[in-house]
């Protein structure tokens, strides 16, 4: 298993919408193993194809204690609640906001051997879902900051990118 280098904010790639995944193959199985390979080298809960560059709707996630799971065109089928919680993202290292989501959520979508899943989710199993699935819409949390967030998040990446330039 090899891992990938995770793109990072302001990488195009991360602002584009994914294609539906056509055919589950062994292709894929590989690069749900890079993927995951990938995510425990970040230390990281969840993480979607096109954080590595691949524009398909596929994520892989990992709660504790618990084997690593890849989901293939995943659909949020219902969601209930509300729930504030500190998210991060592993192509926006370092930042963590208190965001809003629903608390609950319905999810369907295909494991690798093209079986249909159906996972009824709750708190930070849901929140990493919704996070995923974001990521397969283009769409950061940055998205969802309210405007006093939004300028200290843009300040933070600014004052990064002087850095690395200089
Ligand atoms: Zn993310």
């Amino acid at each position: 298993m090899a891992a990938y280098q995770i793109r990072l904010f302001g990488d195009p790639v991360l602002t584009q919408r994914a294609a539906e995944v056509t055919d589950i193959d062994g292709s894929l199985a590989r690069l749900v193993d890079d993927m995951v390979a990938t995510m425990h080298e970040a230390r990281g809960m969840g993480l979607a194809a096109p954080q590595v560059g691949v524009q398909k709707r596929l994520f892989v996630y990992q709660l504790e204690d618990r084997e690593p799971v890849a989901i293939v065109n995943p659909t949020i089928a219902e969601s209930r609640g509300e729930w504030e919680y500190d998210e991060g993202c592993l192509s926006i290292p370092g930042l963590y906001f208190p965001i809003v989501r629903p608390k609950e959520i319905h999810l369907t979508g295909w494991d690798l051997d093209g079986n249909e899943i159906s996972i009824e989710a709750d708190e930070i199993e849901a929140r990493c879902f919704q996070h995923e699935l974001d990521h397969l819409e283009g769409r950061l949390l940055l998205k969802l900051l309210d405007k006093d967030q939004r300028k200290e998040a843009m300040r933070e990446l600014r004052r990064r990118s002087e850095a690395v330039g200089s």
